[in-house]
């Protein structure tokens, strides 16, 4: 799960944003690219730090609160600061030192996706009632509207039915709408601002239509816009549902980054999660 987060963040960095020049040249699914703005060739972004963050609370504390929340997002990005965060964010996470500071400091009224690209590990909690109230929870940290929560709400849900196979790829609009009276758009085009339920629209558009990761990553950067946050979403949910192809590109594999929290690091947290939830 995180592994493909990550390689979808870093696959989708390269583009973020970027022209449709460099779309049209470069989205191979065969390497990565740099971002003009300073992120390498393999690197990850916010998208998977963030969702490393919930991942490795999740495996500590079984009732996590916001405070916990708050103070895994601090605590991830100062042991490893990187680029790819929204600049307004990223200026105040350097400005905090603990969880508490962040809470004091932010103003949570964001409508963006910030919430949601890092909801896909919340899937794991195996009761739907609790995955609800957490996604809410961690949600509620930074994006605090409506929006920003239901959006966390929708992809931890996503995410919980394939993990424990309750769902088909095809039946999750159905399921979703039932539960989160949410309609999860299948057929979006175009550029993908950081618009939290645009991204779902572009997410769930790229996983229904595809079934490989090489399929998927191409049509997640072929929108346009917020490339990494719909990729690293689209290929976490992916790589919880036996409909996918598993193979990721190996050139995307081998070229992820191995610092300290990279490539192995994300499978060893990988499968301490499937031996704590799934075993
Ligand atoms: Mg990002």
């Amino acid at each position: 799960m995180l592994l493909e987060i990550a390689v979808g963040d870093a696959y989708g960095a390269g583009f973020e944003f970027c022209s449709r020049e460099i779309i049209n040249n470069s989205n191979h699914a065969n390497g990565y690219i740099s971002h003009p703005l300073g992120i390498k060739p393999g690197c990850y972004t916010d998208d998977t730090q963030m969702s490393l963050a919930i991942a490795e609370l999740l495996l500590e504390n079984s009732n996590p609160q916001e405070s916990d929340f708050a103070q895994a997002f601090i605590h991830t990005y100062k042991r490893d600061p990187r680029l790819g965060y929204a600049s307004g964010f990223q200026s105040l996470l350097d400005s905090c030192e603990t969880g508490k500071d962040l809470t004091r400091k932010i103003r949570p009224h964001s409508k963006r996706n910030g919430a949601a690209m890092r909801s896909v590990p919340l899937g794991l909690i195996p009761d739907i009632d609790q995955l609800l109230t957490v996604a809410k929870c961690q949600a509620s940290v930074t994006h605090n509207t409506e929006e920003g929560i239901l959006s966390a709400q929708a992809v931890a849900l996503m995410a919980h039915l394939l993990i424990y196979q309750k769902s088909a790829l095809i039946e999750l609009p159905k399921l979703i709408e039932k539960k989160l009276n949410l309609k999860l758009i299948g057929s979006w085009s175009g550029k993908v601002n950081c618009d939290a339920l645009e991204t779902l629209a572009a997410v769930n558009t790229a996983l229904q239509s595809n079934r490989d990761f090489l399929g998927l990553l191409k049509t997640c950067i072929d929108f346009g816009g917020d490339t990494d946050s719909v990729a690293a979403i689209a290929c976490g949910l992916a790589a919880l549902t036996r409909e996918y192809d598993s193979e990721l590109p190996f050139s995307l594999l081998s070229g992820l980054e191995n610092s300290t929290y990279g490539y192995q690091y994300l499978i060893e947290l990988d499968k301490k999660l499937v031996n704590n939830f799934l075993s």
